[in-house]
């Protein structure tokens, strides 16, 4: 088993740069060794917390627990036929590197989610998406191990309930499984998704033709541009949902705001542009201390040097109450708060 770590410091493994600590902290890189963690007393004594790539969480404080991180890694094809080829891949294998390693084999499915940070095994839980595509529609399998028997358990891709950055994980099951692999199914003919966002017009002034590899380099430019790399100023990426409103509410909106932006999902709903709302707002560039809405991005928030996860919760009230207030629209965040 791998050690366990005392009063360890998250600061390198979030994200936003929240530096908080944990009271214990280990990293497991097998399903035996994972075992072996949630047989010991440490486990068995201290509440504890699954740890991908810490892209999607704001430590609000220390945590007094057990951090485990997953590093169980690997690519597998399982099966290759002449339309489509399943490949089986470790829970802790880095998402962008998983993208990049499906586009250089010629497969085509996740291509559009390239850049996203975290890890595969995190990907199912909240159906990540991006530029037209959500990681359900390429999910053949997940498998993962239930707590409380230690039993691997096979979910198909009906068995997720995915839905719009949600799933089951993130609801019935929600700390109950961990994710130890999932299966891929990825098309040997290009999906070639372009209409979304500017990738079309990112491909013509690259004067590149559509394909896999083409449409990664697009959609890696583009958020190049317009995200805050994480590396360089600490972000959670969209750190509200785009709220999802009666289609009649959204036309009684647009008459007051008329650049309102928003999708329609079907007849009666739309999903409104949480970052339009923000940005309309004036909220844009707000900081308060070193918490603050993103210059060019208003749905992402910023950690810009020391802020606390208390700061950046502070920050995130108010945007929520203006919101409200203005609207009449209340935005949840899609941060995990821990
Ligand atoms: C700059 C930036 C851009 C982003 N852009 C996007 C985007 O375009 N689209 C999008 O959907 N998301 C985006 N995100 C959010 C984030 O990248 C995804 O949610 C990602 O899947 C989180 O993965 P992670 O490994 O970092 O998870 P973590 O943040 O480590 O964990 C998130 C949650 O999942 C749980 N968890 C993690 N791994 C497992 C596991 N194996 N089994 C069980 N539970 C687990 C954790 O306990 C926690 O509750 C962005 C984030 C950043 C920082």
């Amino acid at each position: 088993m791998g050690k366990f770590e005392e009063n360890f410091s998250l600061k390198k493994l979030n994200t936003f740069g929240i530096n908080a600590k944990a009271k214990f902290f280990t990293e497991f890189d097998s399903v035996l060794e994972l075992k072996d963690i949630l047989n010991s007393n440490i486990y068995k004594n201290n509440k504890t917390f699954i740890l991908g790539g810490g892209s999607n969480i704001l430590l609000t404080q220390d945590y007094d627990g057990l951090m485990m991180q997953h590093k169980i890694i690997g690519i597998c094809i399982l099966e290759d036929n002449d339309n489509n080829i399943i490949v089986e891949v470790g829970g802790g294998v880095n998402w962008h590197e998983f993208v990049m390693w499906s586009v250089s084999q010629e497969l085509s499915g996740v291509e559009n989610l390239a850049l996203i940070p975290g890890t595969v095994g995190a990907s199912p839980i909240q159906n990540i998406g991006a530029y037209g595509m959500e990681v359900k529609e390429t999910i053949h399998k997940v498998t993962a191990l239930e707590i409380s028997t230690q039993e691997i358990k096979t979910f198909s891709n009906e068995d997720c309930n995915f839905e719009y950055r949600n799933s089951i994980f993130k609801e019935e099951l929600k700390n109950k499984f961990i994710i130890t692999k999932v299966e891929f199914k990825l098309s040997k003919t290009p999906l070639n998704k372009t209409t979304y966002g500017a990738i079309e017009g990112e491909l013509k002034t690259l004067n590149l033709e559509a394909n896999p590899k083409n449409i990664a380099d697009a959609v890696i430019n583009i958020r190049n541009r317009k995200l805050p790399n994480p590396s360089e100023i600490g972000n959670s990426g969209s750190f509200f949902k785009n709220p999802i409103i009666s289609s009649e509410r959204f036309e009684e909106l647009q008459k007051e705001f008329p650049n309102i932006v928003g999708y329609k999902m079907a007849d009666t709903e739309t999903k409104v542009a949480a970052g339009w709302l923000i940005d309309n707002a004036g909220l844009k560039g707000y900081r308060k201390g070193d918490a603050g809405v993103h210059k060019n991005q208003a749905l992402v928030l910023v950690n810009y040097n020391n802020a606390s996860g208390q700061d950046i919760i502070n920050l995130s009230e108010l945007v929520q109450e203006v919101i409200l207030e203005k609207y009449g629209i209340s935005i949840e965040a899609e941060v995990n708060f821990i």
